[in-house]
């Protein structure tokens, strides 16, 4: 089947630059390049604003807000020095992924000051500052904490309501994280409560004219539902919002991994594969976004 050309707009994490990726990040450059791939987002994680969210990895390994920060400046520089070199190979974006915990808009906005990314991937990877997807542990902990499945999956689309509305990501990265180790995960989207809440956040995305992540990482840990719950892709089909591949790679092995399938699946579902190109989306410019469409 022809296929438009193959892209990834969230991952490129490397071993050079994150605690729990592998590899340097030319090797993974040139793994894409090596694959075809013509157009790359990499999309590093940001360093967060205070020790208080070092992730246990970068704790253990003595690193600090401060030297993340500074870890972060050199990936900055490295993407960009990679970007030039390999110009005639392929196009890369320098791309940033965000937190979404206490105090995380005025880092962001200070990131994104300082460095000047080509385009943001909005992720949330914690509830109530306590992050969910670093282990089955963690995750349980935060259901106690929170009372019940249902009301974590509710809290996370609202502090991913207001991340959206407040950054304007290009990308809204892996929407539906918070099922990352809950089995009942399908019957608990699709539940009325949850299902509202979901919605109202696909509306805010299409307003704003964001991208929605298709997020490959589960493929490659070898489960069968990428991010994006299939019935939530064909309800995002339906409101018209576009979907681009994302590996999430960590490692030079998973650089453009499940990418044509993804494709092939997009395509099936009658979604436009011509890819928009990531810019950066100015909240301050876009502030009445919804009352010009
Ligand atoms: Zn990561
Ligand atoms: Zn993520």
């Amino acid at each position: 089947m022809e296929t438009r050309s193959l892209i990834s707009l969230h991952g490129g994490h490397s071993g050079e630059f994150c605690c729990h990726a592998r590899d340097r990040l030319e090797e993974i450059i040139r793994a894409y390049i090596e694959k075809g791939f013509k157009i790359v987002g990499i999309t590093e994680h940001m360093p967060p604003p205070s020790d208080r969210f070092l992730y246990p990895d970068e704790r253990q390994k003595g690193m600090t807000a401060i030297t993340l920060y500074q870890q972060f400046a050199r990936y900055m520089t490295e993407v960009r020095r990679l970007k030039s070199l390999y110009q005639s190979d392929i196009l890369i974006y320098a791309g940033m992924e965000t937190e979404t915990y206490a105090g995380y808009l005025p880092h962001v906005k200070q990131l994104i000051h300082d460095f000047k990314p080509d385009y943001i991937v909005g992720s949330v990877h914690h509830v109530d500052d306590r992050c969910f997807d670093y282990s089955r542990q963690a995750y349980d902990k935060i259901v106690l904490h929170c009372g019940s499945h249902e009301q974590m999956y509710l809290r996370y689309f609202d502090l991913q309501y207001e991340m959206i509305r407040e950054l304007h990501p290009f990308v809204v990265g892996h929407f539906d994280l918070i099922r990352i180790h809950d089995e009942n995960f399908g019957q608990r989207l699709l539940s009325p409560k949850i299902h509202g809440k979901i919605l109202r956040n696909l509306h805010l995305i299409k307003d704003l004219g964001l991208v929605m992540d298709f997020n490959l990482r589960p493929l490659a840990r070898g489960e069968k539902e990428p991010y994006l719950f299939r019935p939530l892709l064909e309800t995002i089909k339906e409101l018209g919002i576009p979907v681009v591949p994302g590996d999430d790679s960590h490692g030079k092995d998973q650089a453009g991994g499940h990418v044509p399938g993804a494709i092939r699946i997009l395509e099936s579902l009658g979604f436009d594969t011509h890819w928009p190109e990531p810019r950066m989306i100015r909240p301050d410019l876009k502030k009445n976004a919804k009352d010009m469409e």
